[in-house]
């Protein structure tokens, strides 16, 4: 983000806009929707800015541009129309530090004016730092078409209860659930319709149940947030994250995934780093249920599934056991989420009837499944964490008897912008991890087949080809002489 949005208040401040024409009467229109005073300064003046003038609606000096113009200024519009008409207007500007657009010249510009849709008071600016203006205007008509026109009231409705809820509601957290019932439930609707009286109605039985709510209730919800791209999570996760207090996040969780917490809510990182610092469960736990009591609103935030492989047990029995409500949103498990960017269901129909998940890591470093069932034909399985002991679970697979060549896909940061896609064979897996040098977080699929399951093995799976290791360097001198020409 190059350029950074703020509003700026400009209720009784000077605003100057050099240029009489077409540009200069753009920007005018613009910010007569401000109570700003505006001055225009120019040598002739379009008949609009003229009948503006004679109404007494903005300021217009018939002269040349001076340098001392700026003076007292907060904003400053170069808009004559031409580069040279503009330049001196821009070099006072600079030279007086204050904020200048030039019309059409992004590059001698200090701020750029975004697309705006305006339901005063609530105003929604849109920029994209002028990379395809047509996209802000295609976001603009969405926004205009979705927001009421009537939403200016609503705010307004709430801007006039605000004293009231300071001084009767102290506690910030039941304050900010008082204003969320406010504006979900009948006081919405009757002050977008302008129902004074309902809404008048609606606001006092909200304060009313506001003074008895004592202290606010804690809940903690384990959300489960997918394996990395934002836009698989649910509505009901964006909806936990939108009212949370505090977000106890993972490692694994998205930075995208953030951006849709409020900026505000307190942000407490257990994530396991690679050697770096990391809270314990016992220490998750205790965080949880330490803020849960405060009375706020935790969201627990984990990679992929709460429900599988996440320690969600733990965290639900501290909860239970502290009193306190808990709740789990479902999120995508890496698993699905890697089988889907392969295109390959983890069950077909009359050939993989059975489909397991399980970890290569345990407690005591012993991988004790029935490795028997697990090797059988018709059984496939998504391996998590099973990066470091995938040599093991070569061997038993094997050893258990299966074929060397069942199909093994490994998936790295599947979702992720560094997703990558090995495709190998039970007996070359760790090679062709050591190949790639695959080292993230990955699933490990066994049993998986593109042919198979009759489909299309996608373009961006890339495939591991046993190198001749076993050759003498007079073989490999050969083959590069050979291949090379
Ligand atoms: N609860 C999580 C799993 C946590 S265990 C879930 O349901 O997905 C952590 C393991 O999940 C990692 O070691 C890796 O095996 C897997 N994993 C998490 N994110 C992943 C991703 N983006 N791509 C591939 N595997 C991932």
């Amino acid at each position: 983000m190059r350029y950074f949005p703020i509003f700026l208040d400009l209720d009784g401040r000077d605003v100057l806009v050099a240029g009489g024409g077409e540009q200069a009467t753009q920007k005018v229109r613009l910010l007569l929707k401000t109570s700003t005073c505006i001055w225009v300064i120019a040598e002739c003046f379009a008949p609009e800015l003229i009948a503006l003038g004679v109404e007494g609606r903005i300021r217009l000096e018939r002269r040349a541009f001076d340098a001392a113009d700026v003076a007292g200024k907060v904003l400053v519009y170069a808009a004559t129309g031409s580069e040279t008409g503009n330049a001196p207007v821009i070099a006072a500007a600079n030279a007086a530090g204050i904020p200048v657009n030039a019309v059409d010249e992004p590059q001698h510009s200090s701020f750029i004016t975004p697309a705006i849709v305006d339901r005063n008071p609530v105003v929604v600016a849109i920029g994209t730092e002028g990379a395809a203006p047509v996209l802000a205007r295609e976001i603009k008509a969405r926004l205009e078409a979705s927001l009421p026109a009537s939403l200016g009231r609503l705010a307004e409705a709430a801007r006039a209860l605000r004293d009231r809820a300071a001084l009767e509601i102290p506690d910030g957290i039941l304050r900010r659930r008082f204003w969320e019932r406010l504006l979900a439930g009948p006081f919405r609707a009757a002050a977008l319709a302008g129902d004074l009286a309902s809404s008048a109605r609606a606001a006092d039985t909200e304060f009313q149940s506001a003074a008895i709510e004592a202290s606010p209730r804690g809940r903690i919800s384990l959300i489960g947030c997918g394996p990395g791209d934002a836009d698989l999570l649910t509505l009901k996760a964006q909806q936990r994250l939108q009212e949370a207090d505090v977000l106890v996040v993972d490692r694994l969780v998205g930075e995208d995934v953030l951006d849709y917490a409020r900026r505000d809510a307190e942000r407490i990182l257990v994530g396991k780093t690679p050697g770096g610092p990391s809270a314990g469960q016992d220490e998750i736990n205790r965080i949880l249920v330490r803020e849960g009591l405060k009375g706020r609103r935790v969201a627990r935030l984990k990679g992929g599934d709460p429900m599988i492989f996440g320690r969600a047990a733990e965290e639900m029995a501290a909860a239970q056991e502290a009193g306190i409500e808990v709740e789990v949103i479902p999120g995508v498990t890496a698993a699905h989420a890697c089988a889907a960017r392969i295109g390959m269901p983890v069950t077909l129909r009359e050939k993989v009837r059975a489909f397991t998940v399980l970890t290569g890591a345990t407690a005591d470093g012993t991988l004790d499944h029935d490795w028997k069932a697990l090797s059988r034909p018709g059984h496939a399985i998504a391996i998590y964490m099973g990066m470091a002991s995938a040599g093991e679970v070569r061997a038993r697979l094997i050893g258990a008897g299966a074929s060397p060549k069942t199909p093994v896909v490994v998936v790295e940061n599947g979702t992720r912008a560094n997703e990558r896609v090995v495709a190998a064979d039970l007996g070359t897996l760790t090679e062709a991890i050591a190949a790639f040098g695959l080292n993230g977080p990955a699933i490990i699929f066994v049993g998986l087949d593109w042919d198979e399951a009759g489909l299309v093995r996608p373009a961006h799976v890339e495939t591991y080809h046993p190198s001749p290791a076993r050759w003498s360097s007079q073989q490999v001198a050969e083959a590069t002489h050979w291949v090379m020409g």
